[in-house]
């Protein structure tokens, strides 16, 4: 076994603290990284407090991990020592079923194994990036292209495929009016993408002070959803609005600011049902849909094509030490935009 140092909750009511635990050894299918930053994601906060549903404790969060190569198994073919890699939300799926042969292995028929808080395919527990190493079947594991500056990847693990992902199913592009619901991790992600694809981009918030940094993300306009007037001047106007807000919101409104056939784009997790008014949908054909990370290949393409497109997340670095004060900070929406830490400080 490899001995792993990391930080976990050993409860849902206690703080992260280090914690030393074991990996498996590497497998002949299997890649080791020494993990460089791992991004701060808000589901880690979720599930170390069992918002969500019952974790397995001790927990050792993190889905978004950049590392490098430090060992491989025999049958590794893709990935060699020294190499740049990224882990995401996932270590693995049944990699048979008509999903996985899709390479949509997130929607994976059996259900795909997390990268923390999850159990293998053999039933142990899974510990994700809050650590120095981590091993991973060969098919799980990223290439990383060179260009990328490292820290500033790792959110596009979780936030920056949970965004690319539904913008593609739905082919924004040039010619579409994209809105952006909620200006966090994922939104300001959303909004990076929705103008690399070509869309006009509107970043909806009810907060009139996101209009400056909206738009030096990019967005061409902005409309703060508690003024009357603005919300009136944009009713019918959007042909896709992608919804990142996990807290309960009124669909009604939103789903009145799509054109005919329009489609909101649902990314976040309310904990509670949506609650909308039929005649929201049936008085002008519109569409609500939901996307969940994205599969393997689609996240290798989305890599590749934030390196072309120097794409990366805007993002603050921390020491693992100062995570539970992060985590109030997230809380408090005062990042801009993920906190990344780096692992070096374990
Ligand atoms: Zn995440
Ligand atoms: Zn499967």
């Amino acid at each position: 076994m490899i001995k792993t140092k990391g930080y976990a909750a050993q409860t849902p009511t206690t703080d992260l603290a280090p914690w030393n635990f074991e990996r498996r050894e590497v497998g002949p299918h299997d890649v080791q990284l020494k993990i460089l930053f791992c991004g701060v994601c808000h589901s880690d906060l979720h599930q170390i407090k069992n918002d969500w549903f019952d974790g397995i404790f001790p927990m050792v969060p993190g889905h978004e991990i950049v590392g490098k190569v430090v060992k491989v198994g025999g049958h590794v073919k893709k990935f060699k020592v020294d190499d740049l890699a990224a882990v995401g939300c996932m270590v693995d799926s049944c990699q048979v079923c008509v999903n996985c042969k899709a390479g949509l292995e997130q929607y994976c028929l059996e259900g795909n194994t997390q990268t923390y808080n999850s159990e293998d395919r053999s039933g142990v527990p899974t510990y994700g990036g809050y650590s120095d190493t981590i091993v991973v079947r060969e098919e799980f594991v990223l290439r990383v292209p060179s260009s990328l500056p490292l820290a500033a990847t790792a959110p596009l693990l979780c936030a920056g495929i949970t965004t690319y992902s539904p913008l593609r199913h739905w082919k924004v592009g040039k010619g579409h009016k994209l809105a952006v619901l909620g200006l966090g991790g994922l939104g300001h992600m959303g909004v990076k993408f929705g103008v690399a694809f070509g869309a006009e981009v509107t970043v909806l918030s009810t907060s009139p002070s996101k209009e400056k940094p909206a738009k030096a993300l990019g967005a061409h306009h902005f409309v703060v959803t508690t003024d009357k007037a603005q919300v009136k001047a944009a009713r019918g106007s959007f042909d896709f609005i992608l919804d990142t807000v996990s807290a309960e919101h009124d669909m009604d409104l939103y789903l009145s600011l799509l054109k005919t056939d329009g489609t909101i784009m649902c990314v976040g997790a309310p904990p509670d049902p949506y609650s909308i008014r039929p005649f929201s949908l049936i008085g002008a054909r519109k569409s609500i849909g939901g996307s969940g990370i994205g599969g393997i290949p689609e996240t290798q393409q989305m890599l590749d094509f934030c390196a072309k497109h120097n794409i990366v997340s805007d993002i603050e670095i921390i020491g693992i030490k100062d995570i539970t004060k992060a985590y109030e900070r997230m809380l408090k929406g005062d990042v801009r935009y993920r906190f990344v830490i780096d692992m070096a400080t374990l």
